[in-house]
């Protein structure tokens, strides 16, 4: 917290007329969920945190709460907001928020905080003398909840506002005054609005926000989200990022960008993209390659933290620009990893990688942290990635995909779950009190939704969350 923090969250309470402040934080079911303080004693809650059961953490996207050691009904955890993220909510008068760590009563951080999590993993990238600067990018799909007179038979779907073709002008004249509050609510929150259009599916949207270092890139994340769907709402709209809203049209993905910059000597970001290097065929450094390495190392086990639900896995699909297969490759839209070219003019800073196996289902904390400790490990390693794949990695055979190391991605979220597992450093990473949690959650998700073979039950159970 920054010296001063508390006051200023306070004199903006009064100016800005807020009555109550939501202390928000991220499960491990990629549920947002909070507690809203009044202002009256905003400044101790500040310090103490509000009340809060540990079995929170062990609580599925369905609001099914799981056997979990040290999350059952005794115990206690607070939400300790940090002012530093104070931000007024432009969709909903009256309201503030600010994004929150799960802290123990003793004021140690508590074992499953997932902001905790990420905050561990820039600290460990310090010490090799780097930080990240990050983005996520997110798609979204702005629709009309529809229930069926059949419901819950018949499950409620989601209807896209429009059937428009991809990035074309129809699509920003009928979404175009959910994308001018949108844009101004993004704003009036300090996040950068770079660029906006609509999407290949129907009602499938894509406003993308300014990189920042990578705390803050996870909770703008979390603010993003609740934007996206808070404006919506007060449009009669419902938006969704889950990663498949509508069983046949294009997924939401969340690619996640990130960049490493030199520490100077102060331990502030020097300015040096660490990434970058004119002279390589690529632009990249050996740095870069050697994240890009580490990021392969772990990727199957990754994506059970960076792609999180059922759900995802019906976008991780062949020639969808998703991505589906294990490799990396030059503004390669089919490769887990793509290596995005540096803008004209801009060679050294703009060099960047990114995760396509990624959306908004996450926890982005959890994301983000496990995205950095698994490239950190390809520093330390000295990771090679081999050869970059520079056609569509689906119209290659089983054999050529093989000889250069490429593999499908796991194809269901147990599949993932099974590699994470089998991944030593992520799960001694994550701690044994985060990893059972987050495995007894997913699993359970994971069994909940194999007994349906009905797309439109796991996509309404995904819209309406996510
Ligand atoms: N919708 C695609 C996905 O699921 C991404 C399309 C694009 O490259 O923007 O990741
Ligand atoms: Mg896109």
């Amino acid at each position: 917290m920054t010296d001063g923090a508390i006051e200023t969250v306070m004199e903006r309470t009064g100016q800005e007329d807020i009555r109550l402040v939501r202390f928000l934080y991220a499960d491990h079911g990629g549920i947002i969920r909070g507690k809203a303080a009044g202002t009256a004693r905003l400044p101790e809650r500040i310090s103490s945190g509000i009340g809060h059961t540990v079995a929170m953490m062990a609580m599925s996207m369905l609001d099914q709460l799981q056997p979990v050691a040290g999350m059952g009904p005794v115990g206690e955890v607070r939400i300790v907001p940090d002012p530093d993220t104070f931000v007024t909510l432009p969709y909903a008068p009256g309201a503030a928020a600010m994004l929150s760590d799960l802290i123990k009563p003793d004021g140690s951080p508590w074992e499953a905080c997932p902001r905790t999590f990420l905050k561990q993993a820039i600290v460990e990238l310090a010490g090799e003398g780097y930080a990240m600067q990050s983005a996520f990018e997110p798609e979204f799909t702005v629709g009309h909840r529809e229930t069926s007179p059949a419901a819950p038979t018949i499950p409620d779907r989601l209807i896209p506002i429009d059937d428009s073709l991809c990035y074309s002008s129809t699509g920003f004249h009928q979404a175009h005054n959910f994308a001018m509050e949108l844009v101004a609510a993004m704003e009036a929150q300090g996040l950068e609005v770079e660029h906006y259009y609509p999407e290949l599916g129907h009602g499938q949207h894509e406003l993308s926000i300014r990189y920042a270092d990578a705390l803050r890139a996870a909770d703008n994340h979390v603010l993003y989200r609740e934007t996206v769907r808070g404006v919506a709402f007060r449009h009669g709209l419902w938006a969704s990022l889950a990663p498949k809203p509508i069983p046949d049209q294009a997924g939401n993905g969340t690619h996640l960008h990130g960049s490493l910059i030199e520490l100077g000597t102060d331990g502030n970001p020097g300015g040096r993209n660490a990434f970058a290097d004119p002279a390589d065929r690529n632009g990249l450094s050996p740095v870069g390659y050697h994240f890009i390495g580490g990021l392969l190392a772990h990727l199957p086990a990754l994506v059970a933290l960076t792609c999180a639900s059922v759900n995802s896995y019906r976008r991780l699909t062949p020639q969808t620009w998703a991505s589906a297969f294990t490799c990396y490759g030059m503004d390669n839209r089919e490769a887990a990893i793509r290596i995005c070219s540096p803008l004209r003019g801009d060679p050294g800073s703009s060099v960047n990688l990114e995760l396509k196996p990624s959306d908004s289902s996450a926890n982005p904390y959890l994301a983000l942290g496990a995205f950095i400790y698994a490239g950190l490990d390809g520093i330390r390693g000295k990771l090679d990635p081999g050869e970059a794949v520079n056609v569509d990695p689906a119209i290659l055979s089983e054999s050529e995909r093989a000889a250069g190391g490429t593999h499908r991605l796991p194809a269901s979220l147990n599949a993932a779950l099974d590699a994470l597992e089998g991944d030593e450093l992520l799960m001694d990473l994550l701690g044994p009190l985060r990893s059972s949690a987050y495995l007894a959650v997913k699993r359970s998700e994971a069994a909940h939704f194999a007994h349906s073979t009905d797309p439109y039950y796991e996509c309404f159970q995904h819209f309406t969350k996510i």
